[in-house]
């Protein structure tokens, strides 16, 4: 569920972009993400992703 002023402190997450960021804190506002490797196999952290992203500038021009 998707609460706007809500800090989950179980999901650390710094990308401001996302539309479920909590603003205030470096903190997701979901109860639970996705996330999953963009590689067959994946040798670090740059082979995931959060697949609950969501850009909060989607409607607007960059
Ligand atoms: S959905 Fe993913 S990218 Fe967006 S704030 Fe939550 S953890 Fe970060």
């Amino acid at each position: 569920m998707f609460k706007d002023d809500y800090a989950n402190h179980c999901i650390r997450c710094t990308v401001h972009d996302c539309k479920y960021h909590s603003g205030k804190e470096n903190y997701c506002s979901l109860d639970c993400i996705e996330v999953a490797a963009h590689e067959k196999n994946p040798t670090s952290e740059k082979c995931v992703d959060c697949r609950s992203f969501e850009c909060k500038h989607e409607n607007s021009m960059l």
